[in-house]
């Protein structure tokens, strides 16, 4: 009996150093701990499984990816159920945002509590998954510097309430966070990522403007090993699992809540939130870019309008060979769908439209978070991610991207008339800016 409490204490500990709380019994242990109670038992902390997402088995998932084996499959399996259990958490608090009626959104601490909640949990469960032998890395958009400043014990206590509510609801693990263990498990997610070895990254809500506005947004969460992307999920709680084609932002379909994920070499998939067998999906097939639609930040802030504007825009001259006559420009007729987060990229991926155009104003710096997943869901789909100059995006060095001028994605046949259009626009603009 005690020996069996010691057991589930450990394995804890190993989540949340020393201030975790298990089954309401505060832990207060220190390392180093005796040899035989360093193997952790996952069943110890389990009960029931959970109650809504329940992934499909190995077979089927790999039978739908058409691939013989997915080497990353338990990790896939891991994200899956971690982005899943995020989600109810965020769901809950926007449900809570959007009913409560605050027409400004002013308050910023319900998204706040969210972001923070989200990450713990999708953290919890990668821990929680992860063979016992690998060596745990994340690199996450927060840190908990801002919860230990004075005046945050309310927002702590709030996280801290949502996060064992939403553990206890799903009833997978019998754990309890203390207040201290909210903060360092917040701080798991420091790691600075790199070149070499695994590191998961996440974005716990990406598009917390959506977020605020009840739109749209996503917890994003790839796998790094040795500095490529290897994996990536996308739970987007507010997308409809059927395509937004044509609609822009509309739904065609009744079922809302879609999980996109991805594996290298294995394709991509959608499948409900809720759990449904996963479709493979496939970026549309249009190589004539006047029948392409394109995607692009709601935020004005966050992505240059009358850039992407300039870069699709019909060229003047267009009769004819259209592709011949308007390779400056590309020729989009239908106007730009604007959605917040990387639902874009899971949109894109499932060909709900053609091309993402993402071209942030001067100095600002894109985090690895805000396109792994995003990214490696759109090539698993058979489409194409670079930056403005055609490159491949370098997840490797460290928490930011490194790139020119902007992020485009699209298929195959209309990258290189994008990648002029996008080219010639840049270069008209910066002769606008200096004429000289
Ligand atoms: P989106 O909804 O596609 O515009 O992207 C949302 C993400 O943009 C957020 O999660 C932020 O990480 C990121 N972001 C924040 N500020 C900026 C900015 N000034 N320019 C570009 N991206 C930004
Ligand atoms: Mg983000």
């Amino acid at each position: 009996m005690a020996a069996a409490r010691v057991g589930r204490a450990l394995h804890a500990s190993s989540l949340s150093p020393s201030t975790l709380v298990v089954s309401r019994v505060q832990l207060h242990l220190r390392p180093p701990y005796p040899r035989h109670l360093l193997l952790p038992n996952y069943h110890t902390c389990r009960a029931a499984p959970p109650s809504r997402y329940r992934p499909p088995s190995r077979r089927v998932r790999c039978a739908m990816s058409g691939a013989t084996g997915n080497p990353y499959a338990a990790e896939l399996a891991a994200a899956k159920k971690a982005v899943a259990l995020a989600a109810r958490l965020c769901q809950a608090v926007q449900k809570d945002i959007v009913q409560s009626g605050v027409q400004s959104k002013a308050d910023k601490s319900p998204v706040t509590v969210a972001d923070y909640g989200s990450q713990i949990l999708v953290s919890l469960v990668l821990k929680m998954e992860s063979p016992v032998s690998s060596t745990f890395s994340l690199v996450a958009e927060e840190d908990s510097e801002e919860l230990r400043k004075e005046g945050a014990e309310e927002i702590l206590e709030n996280i801290t309430e949502l996060v064992n509510e939403t553990i206890a609801d799903d009833g997978s693990y019998s754990i309890y966070f203390s207040k201290e263990g909210i903060l360092s498990a917040i701080d798991d997610g420091k790691s600075e990522g790199g070149s070499s070895g695994r590191h998961w990254v996440l974005d716990p809500i990406d598009g917390t403007k959506g977020f605020l506005r009840g739109e749209q947004y996503a917890i994003a969460l790839a796998l790094l090993d040795e500095g490529k992307v290897v994996l990536g999920v996308l739970a987007c709680p507010n997308l409809p699992l059927g395509s937004i084609g044509n609609l822009n932002g509309g739904s065609s379909g009744d079922q809302v809540g879609a999980l996109f994920s991805a594996t290298i070499g294995c394709g991509a998939e959608v499948e409900s939130l809720q759990g449904s067998p996963p479709q493979k999906i496939s970026v549309c097939s249009i190589d004539n870019p006047v029948n392409a639609s394109f995607f692009e930040s709601y935020e004005g802030a966050h992505s240059m309008h009358d850039l992407t504007g300039s870069i699709a825009e019909v060229c003047e001259s267009y009769i004819g060979n259209l592709v011949f006559e308007c390779w400056q420009k590309l020729g989009v007729q239908a106007p730009p769908v604007r959605i917040d987060s990387q639902a874009k990229y899971g949109a894109l991926a499932r060909g709900d439209g053609a091309i993402y155009l993402r071209f942030p104003h001067t100095g600002y710096r894109e985090k690895i978070w805000d396109h792994a997943a995003g990214s490696i869901v759109v090539t698993e789909a058979g489409g194409i991610v670079t930056d403005a100059s055609g490159n491949d995006l370098d997840f490797s060095k460290g928490r930011f991207l490194d790139l020119d001028t902007g992020i485009i994605a699209t298929n195959k046949q209309l990258m290189p008339s994008l990648l002029k259009a996008v080219q010639e626009a840049i270069k008209e603009k910066n002769q606008a800016a200096s004429p000289l």
